[in-house]
């Protein structure tokens, strides 16, 4: 295959295997452990207000992705997508939302601090 593929092709293997990942029964499980009554849920976070199914949230509650370090490799992704119920939490869509903000600012100050230590190209 072509290197220039490989971003491509990565990418289209993370979409399938996130697709899959939606019936994982772990995380069935977690949505299941997380509901309170017939079509309800509570949030992990907040524990606020119960929410219908269509609402639901399910989060890995360690990042699949390493805020860190980024995408490492296929074993780890794998591992991380397909994790133990423990692993999974039902949110709300505020609090998921807060969370993957959160996530992303870190990744952000990552990429920084990566640039800065990177000797300039133009000298
Ligand atoms: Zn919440």
């Amino acid at each position: 295959m072509a290197a220039k593929a490989r971003p491509l092709l990565r990418h289209w293997l993370i979409q399938k295997l996130r697709r899959a990942s939606y019936m994982w029964p772990p995380r069935q499980q977690a949505i299941k452990n997380a509901r309170v009554e017939r079509g309800k849920y509570r949030c992990n976070i907040c524990e606020g207000e119960n929410f219908g199914p269509r609402d639901i949230q399910v989060d890995h509650i360690q990042p699949v992705v390493d805020e860190e370090i980024g995408f490492a490799d296929f074993n780890t992704y794998i591992d991380r997508l397909f994790c133990s119920v423990d692993g999974f939490q039902v949110l709300c869509k505020q609090c998921h939302s807060a969370k993957t903000f959160f996530e992303q600012e870190i990744r952000k100050d990552v990429k920084r601090e990566k640039k800065k230590d990177e000797p300039e190209d133009d000298i």
